[in-house]
């Protein structure tokens, strides 16, 4: 991976000036003037430094994905859809009351909590505060981390909270992030490696958690979602394949998906890991049974977590269906072909030094059409 000399007025121009910008949050607050704005990333001065680390690790001034796949696992995937990966299950939270407070089966909000209570990790960076009001939260304790479960379907810029030092040291701090948050922690990672006399939030990131994502909402979701909602409580908030579900105080309303697709985030469109692939765990929806989740062993500080958890009666796994398989594969690379093949679309250049990725891309779409 090239870490171009570059600083913040590059990345104004290159990525926040074009709308490629994740809102991961990683740069911000590694310099007083990147803040964010509802959750819109700014540069409010320009610092006039040619060369500055939030450049290097933003995600969207370059990833190579097989780089990462070796600095992470240590291999490179065969499989384009779904990354390197050594097991995939259903899985749920055990504690019947963190499924229920969890957006689906509740296992993100289990295996966190049980890192942190176990001292795997001292901290975990996840998205606490409402659907209305979400906001980035370290969370040092189990109560904590439940506290945080449940969606929140825009992006919040939860590394920002890796920025007081939390995760420098090695080891220290999980994070919960989308995908596009995943790859900034790792390539913040690879950076720190090759430069050790830097200090580069995230690179002491011990456990690394990541959500499938399609796609997120950018803020103006919060206004028609409070128009919808009637002034009632929101209780939660999901998005199957039938739509928007809201739930309030005053009982659960669908809304056709087509509502909220001018909502789309314009960087989600050049996004192609919808499923965490540098992380040591994924998990997601088994779009099947809203009380288990997708869950993705990738790599073994997530098997020996998701192990220790079985054995403690923390989280239940079971197989996942052979069946729904070919189904996930090809939702992951219809989205992986739509950036990367569609002719009216440019590639998206971060991921110009992955020699290869989208040939082997396309292939392996082929052999899943009918
Ligand atoms: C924007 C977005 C889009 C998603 N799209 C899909 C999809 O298309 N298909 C699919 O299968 N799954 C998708 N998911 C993942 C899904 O909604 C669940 O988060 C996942 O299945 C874990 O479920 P759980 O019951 O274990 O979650 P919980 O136990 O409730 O834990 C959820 C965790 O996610 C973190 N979190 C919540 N909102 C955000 C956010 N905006 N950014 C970063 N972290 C957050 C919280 O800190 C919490 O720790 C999406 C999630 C998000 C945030
Ligand atoms: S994608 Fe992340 S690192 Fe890059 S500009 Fe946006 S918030 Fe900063
Ligand atoms: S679709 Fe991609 S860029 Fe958009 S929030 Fe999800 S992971 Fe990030």
């Amino acid at each position: 991976m090239v870490f171009a000399a570059k600083g913040s007025g590059d990345l104004k121009k290159e990525v926040l000036d074009r709308g490629l910008c994740t809102a991961c949050g990683m740069c911000v607050g590694m310099c007083p003037y990147i803040k964010t704005v509802r959750e819109k990333v700014v540069v409010i001065h320009p610092c006039g430094l040619k060369e500055g680390n939030c450049y290097k690790v933003c995600p969207r001034t370059g990833i190579d994905a097989l780089e990462l796949d070796r600095s992470v696992f240590g291999e490179e995937r065969r499989d384009q859809a779904l990354g390197v990966y050594e097991g995939i299950y259903f899985a749920r939270a055990a504690d019947p009351a963190v499924s229920r407070a969890g957006q689906y089966g509740g296992v993100v909000t289990a295996l966190a909590a049980f890192a942190v209570e176990q001292g795997v990790v001292g901290g975990a960076v996840l998205s606490g505060g409402t659907v209305l009001e979400p906001r980035p939260v370290l969370a040092k304790t189990a109560q904590e981390v439940i506290s945080c479960a449940g969606s929140k379907y825009t992006a919040v810029p939860t590394l920002a909270a890796l920025n007081g030092g939390a995760g420098d040291s090695p080891g220290s701090i999980g994070v919960v992030g989308r995908p596009c948050q995943v790859a900034a922690v790792r390539k913040g990672q690879v950076l720190a490696r090759r430069n050790p006399e830097t200090r580069i939030p995230a690179a002491g990131a011990g456990l690394v958690i990541g959500l499938f994502c399609f796609w997120s909402l950018g803020p103006d979701f919060y206004s028609y979602l409070e128009e919808k909602a009637g002034g009632e409580n929101i209780v939660r908030v999901d998005i199957p394949v039938e739509g928007l579900r809201v739930t309030t105080s005053g009982g659960e309303r669908v809304w056709p998906v087509d509502e909220i697709r001018p909502y789309i985030r314009e960087a989600c469109s050049t996004c192609i890991d919808p499923t965490s692939e540098w992380a040591d765990l994924s998990v997601g929806s088994t779009e099947y049974d809203p009380a288990w989740n997708t869950l993705v062993v990738r790599s073994d500080p997530g098997r020996r977590l998701v192990n220790s958890a079985v054995e403690k009666g923390v989280v239940e796994l079971k197989p996942y269906p052979e069946e729904r398989l070919p189904i996930l594969r090809r939702a992951v690379l219809n989205k992986k072909m739509r950036v990367l093949h569609d002719p009216d679309r440019p590639r998206p250049g971060y991921l110009e030094a992955a020699g290869g990725y989208a040939g082997a891309v396309k292939t392996q779409w082929e052999v899943l059409q009918p």
